[in-house]
């Protein structure tokens, strides 16, 4: 089936063959969710790294803290008892431990005292360097620092971050009383104990791990794009792609595919949806193929009735021009044979009985009788008066007919069965004139079997209302060739003398003349059905 010219083009385009479908739905969900799969893998990464390397920062702020802690009450002895050297080294073996960055100790007024880099000791420090910082800030210097803030990051000699701790030495009544320094006692801090630690290894384990958690991820988003792919393939695209098939292949006009259904989700109700809307499509279109059918049968049924109305119109314009020449012949030779009839009686009344003149003029009054009655029925067909109607029972004008022919030796081998509608309207006619149309045709009929055979005669109601008397017999049949002259004056298939050819176009007129029709039905070799059809008195009653 074509696609319907009166509809709009099709919606639904097809992608052009042979190149990837960047815009399909699953291509596109694929790339959107897979961006943002990365985006959050990478910030999750990113965040744990971090989580990471502030963990670690505080493992080894709480150590430098203790290692502050460990080098300031190891040397708090030796310090006591003035031992510089033993103080100095403690310092010397605490800050050579790996990962180690420095170990100080600071006098009040900001000189190094002891420092694991021996050139540095005896140089006195500006009390704004990043040491000295948290507690010289201010006007008057804090004695006092809690945990976090004695600890601080800051970028080493060697470009690697160091974290460093300070922890402040108090004045204690053993210092003002040993030694040799014997500090005021109002003087509250002593000098400070300053370690740094190497943040150099935790710095790398941090990117380490940083860069491993991103690679996991990637690695991770990778697989999970493909996985989501594939789903989005399984259970978006390729459903889809089947239904953007199928209605394709109805919008082509194929209604009798169905979409499987496959999931119990919206696009398996998209397809069930779309089975029922074919369904549906389906069901109007054999309804519309239906009225068509119905409505061709009913085109072609009226247009063989106005073909045979036409062939009726057509031979009643024949009939009624040759019923008028008809009467202008019948008018001329009616006298001539008037006069040879009363001539060839009188001669014949004068004949003696035994002679041979009197057998001549005897055939000479036979033929002329013989002309004179087809000039009779010649005048009859041409005919302009209107017959002498009167309300008949055609059950009866069918019985007289019938009675008149059965005694006759052509009908002795025929049957004749009549069967006549109880209800059968009376018919306003002629009823000599309808005796002789019948009486026409059940001769025709007769000398249609001369082997015998049967006439069935069938008068019943038609809307209308009408009466039908058909008369089918089961003679030789007329020829198709002949079916259209059969109504023709003087056509006779006849031998000479045996037929005239007008018994079949007076009984037309007739008819006609009664407002009737008359229609005739045959199959060679089967037989012939006529079809009289008139008006019944009611309706002709009616009209009136
Ligand atoms: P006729 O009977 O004198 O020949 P009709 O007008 O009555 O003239 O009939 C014309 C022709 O129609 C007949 O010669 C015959 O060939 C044909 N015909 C009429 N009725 C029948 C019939 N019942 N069966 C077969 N042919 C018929
Ligand atoms: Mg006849």
């Amino acid at each position: 089936m074509t696609p319907d010219p009166a509809l709009p083009p099709a919606v639904v385009a097809a992608p052009p063959a042979g190149r990837p479908h960047f815009a399909s739905l699953g291509w596109r969900l694929t790339v959107l969710l897979g961006s943002c799969l990365i985006l959050a893998s990478a910030v999750a990464a990113w965040l744990s790294a971090r989580h990471l390397g502030n963990r670690l920062l505080d493992q080894s702020r709480s150590s430098v803290l203790r290692i502050a802690d460990v080098v300031k009450r190891s040397t708090r002895y030796t310090m006591l008892h003035n031992r510089s050297e033993d103080t100095n080294q403690t310092v010397q073996n605490i800050g050579q431990q790996p990962g180690m960055e420095h170990v100080r100790i600071f006098s009040k007024d900001g000189r190094i005292a002891y420092s694991s880099k021996p050139d540095e000791v005896g140089r006195k420090v500006d009390l704004s360097a990043e040491a000295c910082y948290q507690c010289h800030a201010v006007a008057q210097p804090l004695t006092h620092l809690d945990s976090p803030q004695r600890a601080r990051i800051f970028r080493g000699d060697s470009d690697a971050r160091v974290m460093a701790a300070i922890d402040v030495v108090y004045n204690e009544p053993g210092c003002s009383a040993a030694g040799c320094h014997r500090p005021p006692a109002e003087q509250k801090v002593l000098g400070v104990v300053d370690v740094g630690v190497s943040l150099k290894e935790i710095d790398q384990r941090i990117a380490v791990a940083g860069t491993g958690n991103l690679l996991f991820a990637l690695a991770g988003t990778v697989f999970a794009c493909g996985l989501l792919g594939l789903l989005v393939f399984t259970f978006v695209t390729r459903p889809v792609r089947s239904l953007l098939a199928g209605i394709r292949r109805v919008s082509a006009g194929h209604l009798d595919q169905s979409l499987p259904v496959t999931s119990a989700d919206e696009v398996g109700q998209l397809a069930v949806a779309f089975n029922q809307m074919t369904v549906d499509l389906r069901a109007a279109r054999n309804e519309l193929n239906a009225w068509a059918r119905t409505l061709e049968q009913q085109v072609e049924e009226k247009t063989k009735d106005l073909q045979v109305a036409q062939a009726q119109v057509i031979r009643a314009e024949k009939l009624s021009s040759l019923g008028i020449l008809a009467a202008g012949v019948a008018h001329e030779l009616n006298s001539p044979l008037t006069g040879i009839l009363t001539f060839a009686t009188l001669l014949l009344q004068d004949t003696p009985k035994d002679s041979r003149q009197r057998e001549d003029l005897q055939l000479i009054v036979n033929e002329t009788n013989r002309c004179a009655a087809i000039i009779r029925q010649l005048l009859e067909f041409s005919r302009d008066s209107g017959p002498q109607k009167r309300s008949h029972d055609l059950a009866q004008v069918l019985e007289r007919t019938v009675a008149l022919v059965e005694r006759q030796a052509k009908f002795h081998n025929v049957k004749i069965a009549v069967t006549v509608a109880p209800d059968l309207p009376s018919v306003s006619c002629d009823g000599s004139e309808m005796e002789q149309v019948f009486l026409n045709l059940l001769i025709n009929a007769a000398e249609a079997m001369p082997e015998g055979g049967s006439i069935a005669v069938r008068a019943v109601t038609a809307p209308g209302p009408r009466v039908l008397v058909e008369f089918a017999d089961t003679g030789v049949g007329i020829p198709p060739e002949n079916l259209g002259r059969i109504f023709d004056p003087f056509f006779t298939t006849k031998p000479v003398g045996k037929g005239t050819g007008l018994g079949l176009s007076v009984s037309h007129g007739i008819v006609r003349r009664h407002g009737g029709t008359i229609a005739v039905q045959s199959t060679v070799g089967k037989g012939t059905t006529f079809t009289i059809e008139l008006p019944a008195a009611v309706a002709q009653e009616a009209l009136r």
